[in-house]
């Protein structure tokens, strides 16, 4: 099976590029190699006759059927899009363009490929979403398939845009198109940005950790190659038309989060004093959604897919992963926003 990755140089996409080539799948890897971008993440499958890459930016609709031409896919796995709630905050336009119009391209560019090859059975085109764009829920309840949209910052309000088209250009167009909805990823190659590495990189230099508002906020959240993992079981046995909430079954306060990953650093490369030390609470973020929770049975029953790693567990092969990957980390401090506080407002 071919498959058209986008997004494939970021966190999710290189982890489901890795563990597709690694089954044996043929992956066109299509990225616009933004700031959030590393190639690196991929160099275990540069080299892998199966690999291709093109360096294409979704939001080009001729680039986008020249790759489609090229390479005619048998399935698309979409993620490519603007991924930082914070840097949504400062500047909505690029996450309207790339999220909303970048997928409305690439639903035409493939329903374009999908009547050209006389509509294959198995062709599918999966869109990556976040459990975000439900909204935020109170201390009880968890987000399932029926749960209607509410985002609230302008990253969700995208990604909830991008949910739309995708099911405007199933019902309208035929196009076989399946959703899924996914809560907090972490692990290794995630770019310095998010809660997690941010984390584990400021203990590891002795900086602040910054922690928003009380550390309140509750997220669920799953390892990314569980997430992988689920997104190739849709790919493969996933129903065209439906939609798939996909969770870790793992919630934690922020606050709490950041002190398990404190501790397991404690363990593995103590520094005399406990880093718990260097949590520094900021204020918050507007809009902050309070807590996040999915309810999985849908995925369970149907594809018999669910978590694998616990949390605890996780985290301790998420810090192993940083400690032995400076090489990876190091370069990505310098870029852009990294390390400065994004979305104030
Ligand atoms: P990421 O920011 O790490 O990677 C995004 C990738 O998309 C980058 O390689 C970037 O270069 C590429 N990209 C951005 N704009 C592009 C454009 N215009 N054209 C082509 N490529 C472009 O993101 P991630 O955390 O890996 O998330 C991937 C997808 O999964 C996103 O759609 C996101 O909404 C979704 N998602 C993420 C999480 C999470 O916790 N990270 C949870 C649920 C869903």
């Amino acid at each position: 099976m071919k498959l058209l990755v986008t997004g494939g140089a970021g966190f999710i996409g290189s982890a489901g590029g890795r563990m597709a080539v690694g089954r044996g799948y043929q992956g066109v890897n299509v990225d616009a190699l933004t700031y959030a971008a590393c190639l690196d993440s991929l160099a275990g499958v540069a080299a892998d006759p199966r690999y291709r890459f093109e360096h294409v930016d979704i939001r080009d609709r001729a680039a986008l059927d020249r790759v489609f031409a090229e390479h005619r896919p048998d399935a698309v796995l979409h993620l490519a899009a603007e991924s930082h709630v914070d840097r949504s905050i400062d500047a909505p336009a690029i996450f309207v363009e790339t999220n909303v119009l970048g997928t409305c391209n690439l639903l035409d560019a493939a329903r374009k490929h999908y009547i050209d090859s006389n509509r294959p059975d198995r062709f599918r085109f999966v869109h990556v979403s976040t459990d975000e764009v439900f909204g935020t829920l109170g201390e009880i309840g968890a987000f399932d398939e029926n749960t209607a949209y509410d985002p609230r910052s302008p990253y969700s309000a995208s990604k909830a845009a991008s949910d739309h088209f995708a099911r405007a250009w199933a019902e309208t167009y035929g196009l076989p198109v399946i959703i899924t909805n996914c809560s907090n990823n972490y692990g290794p190659y995630q770019f310095p940005e998010k809660l997690v590495p941010v984390a584990i990189l400021n203990a590891l230099q002795g900086r602040p950790i910054p922690v928003y508002g009380a550390g309140q906020n509750v997220r669920d959240w799953l390892y990314v190659d569980d997430h992988a993992a689920a997104l190739l079981k849709v790919l493969g046995s996933g129903r065209k038309g439906d939609t798939y909430l996909i969770g870790g079954n793992s919630e934690a306060r922020n606050i709490d989060l950041v002190r398990m990953i404190c501790r397991a650093l404690d363990v593995v490369r103590p520094s005399g004093r406990p880093y718990e030390n260097l949590i520094e609470f900021v204020s918050d973020r507007p809009g902050h959604d309070f807590r996040y929770a999915i309810d999985a049975t849908h995925i369970r029953q149907a594809l018999g897919w669910g978590p694998t790693v616990s949390l605890a567990e996780g985290v301790a092969r998420t810090v192993d992963w940083y400690l032995t990957n400076e090489a990876w980390w190091r370069p990505l401090l310098s870029r852009r926003g990294v390390g400065q506080r994004l979305g104030a407002a």
